[in-house]
């Protein structure tokens, strides 16, 4: 059976696509990476090529682009602007469920949110 793909996004580098990666199928969507191997043998090739590219199945494209827009949207202030890390200064706060109790695991809407800086990894129970 022929199936379609859906490709959610490239990145120059490999490592940033492996977060979303993980993100995706932490959800049970099955990723396809294409063109890692040809870039982490030649770093220099990969912009000409687009960069490695993560690909879904077109069934799964909308919850993709969800969980991708989810990772990306940086947390704002009431008005709407970007929210710095206490320890690093970068505006690259991103909101996370850890869900690593059980209760969290069977009901994630009890989970309150944290907050983890992309830039150091800080992980920050408020803002
Ligand atoms: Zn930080």
């Amino acid at each position: 059976m022929k199936k379609e793909f859906y490709t959610v996004t490239s990145s120059t580098y490999s490592a940033d696509i492996q977060i979303l990666k993980g993100k995706l199928e932490s959800e049970g969507i099955q990723v396809f990476l294409r063109d890692e191997n040809t870039i982490n043998t030649d770093p220099l090739i990969s912009d000409a090529i687009g960069g490695v590219k993560l690909q879904v199945y077109i069934a799964d494209k909308e919850r993709a682009i969800a969980i991708y827009k989810e990772l990306k949207e940086y947390v704002v202030d009431e008005k709407g602007n970007l929210i710095e890390c206490k320890v690093c200064g970068k505006p690259q706060l991103e909101v996370v469920y850890l869900r690593k109790k059980l209760v969290h695991k069977l009901f994630p809407f009890f989970e309150p949110k944290k907050y983890r800086c992309d830039n150091c990894n800080f992980l920050a129970k408020s803002l």
